[in-house]
């Protein structure tokens, strides 16, 4: 991010708060594939979580750019923010398509850390990243919903209150003719019928979760639904819009990630540059070489560019100006850029790379899913495709 002097006291205050974080903190939890619950606790007991709430229901009322700046620098410093930070931005469905009853019940709560809304129920097994696939679904009884089905990936739901979860409410419309060069993703018919739910997993019944373990410790999940009643004052604006609603979520959770791919590129390029100066071999710094410095200087490069496109987007979202093409570049650039320094500080710590005690082997496990979720780089391509070159619809 373009640093304003605004900016400054956030990523000072936020460096202080990981200097009680270090890297055998985030060992330990590795290894045993634990959540950070202390992190997470400094992280809210310090208002940092709730940045985006407006002050009118507790939060901190902040910028994107300054919840961007809280994200990299947790990376920055070594941190990992994926434990929470949906905390940040999954109550924008809320805020913006919430009744004013949910609103005050909810967002005060959440602003206090009395409440986590982490989960973030969209993708499944069989539909993938064709959302409108989606088989999950929710059929009114009386005062209710019924939910049935199967959701995956639902990170954090073992560590979370609330759930916005996207099920189908009505059958999918029968498809549309061949879309042609520049329609539209989003809108007509094609997108109705799924609603979105604000399900309080600690009172519902029928919802099983079942951890899944990864390459990196994410606290990822499948969640399972049988005959869930949802009450009916649960659905988050209207009934069948909420792929909408899920869509306007995405470029602030784009922007976010970007910004933690940041923080990571920054401090791979930090510790490599710093092992370079000091490891020697030949009798010189290995930093000597142009062979090893060329890489370190390519993936700052890399990084500062990147960091241009995440400011950029951040700033057209504060304006209130479309951002999606923005949003998504600069989530596909940082994320590019955090991946290719992550490979370089391998390489330049040659076998201490490798190292467990080097932290540099668990950043890179961490960093590697940012070209696949929240979306991966195929799909980005296409939305440039499509929507800002104009050319015709891939999938
Ligand atoms: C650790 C982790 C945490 C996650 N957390 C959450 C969460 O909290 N909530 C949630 O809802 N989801 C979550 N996800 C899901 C994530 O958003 C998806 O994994 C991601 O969007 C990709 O979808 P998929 O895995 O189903 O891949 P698929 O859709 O099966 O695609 C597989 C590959 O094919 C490519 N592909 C597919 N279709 C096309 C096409 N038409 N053209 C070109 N390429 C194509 C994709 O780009 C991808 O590389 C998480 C995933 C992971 C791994």
């Amino acid at each position: 991010m373009t640093d304003s002097a605004d900016l400054a006291p956030i990523r000072e205050a936020m460096r202080a708060l990981c200097a009680d974080f270090p890297g055998d903190y985030w060992r330990a939890l590795d290894r045993e594939r634990a959540y950070p619950e202390q992190f997470v606790a400094a992280l809210t007991k310090a208002g940092f979580l709730a940045a985006l709430i407006p002050e009118e229901y507790g939060g901190s009322g902040l910028n994107m750019s300054a919840a961007a700046a809280i994200m990299e620098e947790i990376h920055a410093c070594g941190c990992n923010g994926a434990a929470c930070h949906a905390q940040m931005y999954t109550m924008g469905t809320l805020l913006r398509h919430g009744s004013a009853e949910q609103k005050a019940r909810y967002l005060p709560a959440i602003a206090r850390g009395e409440l986590r809304l982490q989960a973030f129920g969209v993708t499944e097994p069989s539909s993938g990243t064709d959302t409108l696939s989606l088989r999950t679904t929710a059929v009114r009884d009386g005062d209710a919903y019924v939910v049935n089905g199967q959701k995956i990936w639902t990170s954090r739901a073992e560590h979370s209150d609330l759930m916005l979860l996207l099920a189908r409410t009505s059958p999918r419309p029968p498809p549309s003719p061949a879309p042609q060069a520049g329609e539209g993703r989003v809108g007509g018919s094609r997108t109705a019928g799924l609603t979105v739910f604000l399900v309080d997993m600690r009172k519902v019944k029928g919802l099983s979760i079942r951890p899944i373990r990864t390459m990196m410790n994410h606290a990822t999940t499948e969640v399972f639904f049988e005959n869930m009643r949802v009450p009916a004052d649960h659905v988050i604006g209207r009934e069948g819009e909420g792929f909408r609603y899920i869509l306007s979520g995405m470029n602030a959770e784009r922007i976010l990630i970007a910004a933690e791919c940041i923080g990571d590129a920054k401090w791979f390029v930090a510790k490599a540059a710093a092992y370079a100066n000091e490891r020697v071999v030949f009798g010189r710094p290995i930093g000597q070489n142009q062979g090893v410095q060329f890489p370190i200087a390519r993936a700052y490069i890399d990084m500062r560019a990147a960091e241009l496109m995440v400011a950029e987007a951040a700033a057209l979202y504060e304006a209130g100006k479309d951002c999606g093409a923005e949003a998504n570049m600069a989530k596909h650039l940082a994320a590019e850029a955090s991946w290719a320094a992550a490979d370089m500080c391998v390489q330049t710590h040659g076998g201490f790379g490798f190292a467990e005690e080097f932290d540099v082997e668990r950043k890179f496990r961490e960093t590697r899913l940012y070209t696949v979720a929240p979306i991966s780089t195929n799909l980005i391509l296409s939305y440039i495709a499509e929507h800002v070159l104009g050319l015709p619809r891939s999938y």
